[in-house]
């Protein structure tokens, strides 16, 4: 588990609230304003100024001029600005880690979000001076037949809470070696990080309003979707925006990709390292980010011969994760986001244990003591969990994981597939032939094996099913933000 400690301010981050469009912090909300609380505390953080339908206006208009003068740079001096962007951040590593904490409360020793950025960076700069076409025959003549792959101008990348900094390093970052523009639509929810990113492009020399950051609710959101110079969207979220999105992108006929949520397989085979089993399943399953992530493996197949064996060992190293102040560098474990999401994660405990859905083995309650002002919910196990329950389909996005016991690898895949979502999967196993042939069965967009989900940026990422369309990263990752030309030119 990575642990930023170096560089460290212990000085407190001024935390800026309000849009940046043009490079320029702009005092003006027609959306309204969101108070932002604290999770660790349950205290005020700070007022966010959220965009509205004019401020989109505005941003849109500016990033369409930044765009024209962007591309008319020669592709070296592109290729340059976005080294010393990575550059930037990476100097920068310690006051991101620590706004990306003010964020949401995520514990500073996971904020390797922030490491993500520079590592998308380096790798979407070094595509901008590589040719993106061909050259082809035309069937029936001589003519000189040219396939080109253009940017769309101005793309809109909606941000959800959990992940505003991995949305810039995978989204932002190929869009803008792409040649486009960006207006980047953070949560109000998580503002801080994404707002000093917006303003470090304009720091390094890229032209203001390149990426313009406009934290907005639903009606800027979707202002932004309805907007006619906006060429594509994409957008990371839940399902249920997803459906709002696509249809107001319907009536705007613009394309969108679709990063969604997960409720991904963890298979432990009987030949799996069971300790490191174990570890990746505790790390991966209710700790990382508090179940927080659309990565997360939230249901736990473990073969009938190591159950009872795994199951002592995982509720062991579970209940022995380092929970308390996000800043402190030695706790992996925080809070949840926001007091109702902490009501509503209950809620889906308390139906399960009504329900039947499974064994409560540990965990399923609010921490108290120093930790009652904050949103702690105790990572929470269940055993023998029937993947018909609601426990089993539904994504908890809280740190609540579902164990079940299979009995051979066909079961287990069927089980691991019997799930409206396809975001990744996860096998245990030492045997090789069996890593590849179950691989290759499971309904997901990223398997991973005895390895936890590390995005990396030449790795296409997305997913199967309602987890949604378009990739993340790789070359797959950049085409998403390049729109292909034919050109034909008649040789006489
Ligand atoms: P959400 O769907 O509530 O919001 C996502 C973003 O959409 C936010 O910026 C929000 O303000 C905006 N939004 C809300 N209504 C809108 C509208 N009508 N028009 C335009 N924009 C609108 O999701 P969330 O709660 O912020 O994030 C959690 C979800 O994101 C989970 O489902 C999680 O699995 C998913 N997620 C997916 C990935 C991935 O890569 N697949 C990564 C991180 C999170």
């Amino acid at each position: 588990m990575a642990l930023i400690t170096d560089n460290l301010d212990p000085s407190a981050v001024e935390l800026p609230g309000s849009l940046l469009i043009g490079g320029d912090r702009i005092d003006r909300s027609s959306g309204g304003t969101h108070a932002h609380i604290y999770p660790g505390t349950g205290r005020p953080n700070g007022t966010v100024q959220l965009a509205g339908a004019e401020e989109i206006d505005l941003a849109v208009e500016s990033s369409r001029n930044a765009q024209r003068e962007w591309i008319s740079f020669t592709a070296d001096r592109r290729r340059d600005l976005l080294i010393d962007l990575a550059d930037a951040v990476h100097e920068h590593l310690a006051e991101f880690s620590r706004l990306n904490v003010q964020d949401y409360a995520v514990p500073i020793s996971l904020a390797i979000n922030t490491l993500l950025l520079e590592r998308f960076l380096r790798h979407f700069a070094g595509y901008v001076d590589k040719p993106h076409g061909l050259s082809t025959p035309a069937a029936g003549s001589f003519d000189l037949n040219l396939i080109e792959r253009e940017p769309y101008g101005v793309v809109g990348v909606i941000a959800p809470w959990n992940g505003a900094m991995v949305v810039a390093a995978s989204c932002v970052a190929p869009a803008l070696a792409a040649g486009n523009a960006v207006v980047f639509k953070p949560s109000p929810s998580a503002p801080f990080a994404a707002l000093r990113f917006g303003e470090l492009c304009t720091e390094v020399g890229l032209p203001p309003g390149l990426v313009n950051v406009v934290p907005a609710g639903p009606e800027g959101g979707e202002a932004l979707v309805r907007h006619s110079g906006i060429g594509k969207i994409h957008f990371t979220g839940g399902g249920r925006t997803a459906r709002k999105i696509l249809a107001t992108a319907a009536e705007n006929l613009v394309p969108v990709v679709a990063e969604l949520g997960g409720k991904s397989a963890n298979i432990v085979f009987e030949d799996a390292d069971l300790d490191a089993a174990v570890q990746l399943s505790a790390y991966q399953g209710p700790i990382v980010q508090s179940g927080q992530s659309c990565a997360c493996a939230s249901r736990v197949l473990v073969h009938e011969s190591v159950y009872d064996a795994f199951l002592e060992r995982f509720v062991a190293t579970v209940e022995s994760a380092r929970v308390g102040d996000p800043f402190d560098p030695t706790v992996i474990f925080g809070p949840v986001v926001s007091a109702p999401d902490a009501d509503r994660i209950l809620g889906v405990i308390d139906r399960a244990v009504s329900t039947g859905a499974g064994e409560l083995l540990t965990g399923g309650k609010r921490m108290g003591g120093e930790l009652a002002d904050g949103y702690f919910i105790e990572p929470t196990v269940f055993a023998d969990v029937d993947n018909r329950s609601d426990l089993a389909r539904a994504e908890t996005f809280g740190p609540v994981v579902s164990v079940m016991r299979f009995t051979d690898e066909a079961e287990a895949i069927r089980i691991a597939n019997d799930s409206s979502y396809g975001l990744n999967a996860f096998i245990q196993t030492t045997n090789l032939a069996r890593a590849h042939r179950v691989s290759r069965l499971l309904q997901a967009g990223s398997v991973w094996i005895n390895q936890v989900s590390d995005i990396s940026p030449q790795g296409p990422y997305g997913g199967y099913k309602h987890s949604g369309f378009g990739r993340t990263g790789g070359l797959e990752g950049l085409y998403e933000f390049l729109q292909v030309k034919n050109i034909r030119i008649g040789m006489g």
